[in-house]
């Protein structure tokens, strides 16, 4: 049921009370709490993914760990259930990536090359890119051989009980490593540098790891497949050497770290050295009064699409808040 007492938009003055910028599952988990709670949000859903919305899942195939799917369930599949459920709700979707948004003035001004809207309040959900070596035969084996999530596909058929490889040399990517071995018969951590840039400890806990492999001074070239077009290895580079050498593994691992999709609120809002929207601990506040943020492009740590839900919730909860105190 719709929260009592909520306000109703003020389309007399063409102000909206709540305009959702992302489509992923922060920006239509905030969809559908505020739509319940009569907010009648704007969502720009945005097309950066390929050209459609729904943010990053889009660009995978089963998502095996969001609850209520013990099957699990094709990420383009996920994402149509929560924008058909924000939709039944009425939210106003629009498939418009947003260009320009001020948050220094009041209201706020949000807009795309279609239409500009004024709003009381604004829940950034634009989400992070993970951050991909652009190898040649990258996009070929994506998602099939290559990922930038081993939370998400470690536990896959496709690598249970494989030998793996992981890049990078931070935490991100000796976390992956370690994670990996969970379910990989052996990980290999190819690390462009003759160190690990990781904390002392996750160095500690890689270098002493029998299951991993540590490759310095080495690069990524490229994805190598077997005859029947499957991924069979990663072609290797000594930077110190330039020698090449194929690593047999059956996955690659991206853990070079992620973008996240902040540049609209650039010197606007308080964001992290890394481009990350600081919110209060525990919050959706961000540093400006009325713009909240939820997803990735406030989380560093989690990124998962579980967390991500969750934070639109709570940042469509206190937007609803937040317009009750101001009226
Ligand atoms: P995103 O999903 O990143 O969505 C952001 C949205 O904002 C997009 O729709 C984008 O188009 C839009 N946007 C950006 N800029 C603008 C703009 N200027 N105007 C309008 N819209 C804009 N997590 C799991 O829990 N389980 C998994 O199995 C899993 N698998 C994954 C597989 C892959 C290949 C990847 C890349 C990620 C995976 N994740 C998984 C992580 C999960 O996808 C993310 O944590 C989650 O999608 C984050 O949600 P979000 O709503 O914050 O942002």
């Amino acid at each position: 049921t719709p929260a009592a007492g909520s306000p109703p938009s003020d389309p007399s003055k063409g102000v909206e009370n709540l305009v959702i910028i992302g489509s992923g599952p922060a920006g239509y988990t905030a969809a559908i709490y505020a739509a319940r709670a009569n907010l009648k949000p704007v969502v720009f859903e945005g097309y950066q993914a390929g050209g459609v919305p729904g943010g990053q899942l889009m660009t995978t195939t089963e998502v095996e760990n969001f609850p209520g799917f013990p099957e699990g369930i094709t990420g383009p599949d996920l994402m149509d259930r929560m924008r058909k459920q924000a939709e039944r709700w009425g939210a106003e979707l629009h498939q418009e990536d947003v260009e320009f948004v001020n948050v220094k003035t009041s209201p706020f001004v949000i807009r795309s090359s279609d239409r500009e809207v004024k709003s009381h309040t604004v829940i950034i959900a634009t989400g992070a890119t993970a951050k991909r070596l652009r190898l040649p035969r990258e996009d070929e084996f994506w998602s099939r051989g290559v990922s930038a999530c081993a939370i998400c596909d470690g536990a896959s058929p496709l690598f249970r009980g494989q030998v793996l490889a992981v890049v990078g040399g931070g935490d991100t990517a000796t976390e992956e490593a370690i994670y990996l071995t969970k379910y990989a018969r052996h990980v290999h951590l190819l690390v462009r540098k003759s160190q690990l840039r990781a904390s002392k400890a996750m160095q500690d806990r890689v270098l002493n790891n029998p299951n991993i492999t540590v490759h310095f001074n080495t690069e990524a070239v490229d994805v190598v497949s077997n005859k029947k077009g499957q991924m069979s290895g990663v072609q290797l580079r000594r930077i110190d050497t330039g020698e090449e050498s194929v690593l047999e593994v059956k996955g690659l691992f991206y853990g070079i770290g992620h973008t996240p999709n902040s540049q609209l609120l650039r010197g606007q809002i308080e964001l992290d050295s890394t481009g990350y929207i600081l919110v209060k601990e525990g919050s959706a506040k961000t540093s400006v009064d009325g713009v909240f943020a939820a997803g990735d492009v406030q989380d560093r740590e989690w990124r998962q699409a579980i967390t991500a839900a969750g934070s639109g919730c709570i940042a469509a909860l206190s937007v609803e808040r937040y317009l009750v105190s101001n009226d």
